[in-house]
């Protein structure tokens, strides 16, 4: 019971500190979304229906294209709807978190299982198709 306790106390303890380090970066996630950049905070997503994507560019800007447009951005972006559902800003589509070209689909890959890394890693540009 003795170990329960300072668990919890460890845990208390834990949440304390933490708290303002999670508002620091709430906040400079914000500042991020305001300045065009991808603020890591979801999937990147992609339409089923037109084809419009999103990807960041090794700036960390967010932009969206259409194959084999990369890395021309349209100028669109994806309308927050839900914290999970977004509006295509192209078709109108509603696009969802989960159904990001990645996920499995009956046990199987959409695509090749190559990782779209949510952060702008510096070496993502160069697997794209120019
Ligand atoms: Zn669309």
């Amino acid at each position: 019971m003795a170990g329960y306790t300072r668990l919890l106390g460890d845990i208390d303890h834990l949440i304390v500190t933490i708290r303002p380090f999670a508002r620091q970066l709430a906040a400079l996630q914000r500042r991020m979304k305001a300045a065009g950049l991808f603020a890591n905070e979801r999937e990147l997503l992609d339409c089923p229906q037109c084809g419009l994507r999103e990807d960041v560019l090794i700036s960390g800007l967010l932009i969206t294209y259409r194959e084999p447009g990369f890395p021309q951005d349209t100028g669109l972006r994806f309308e927050e709807l839900t914290a999970d559902t977004f509006r295509c800003p192209s078709c109108g589509q509603k696009v969802n978190e989960r159904f990001a070209s990645d996920e499995p689909i009956s046990g199987f890959l959409a695509k090749p299982a190559t990782k779209r890394c949510k952060s702008a890693a510096p070496a993502k540009e160069g697997k794209r198709k120019a």
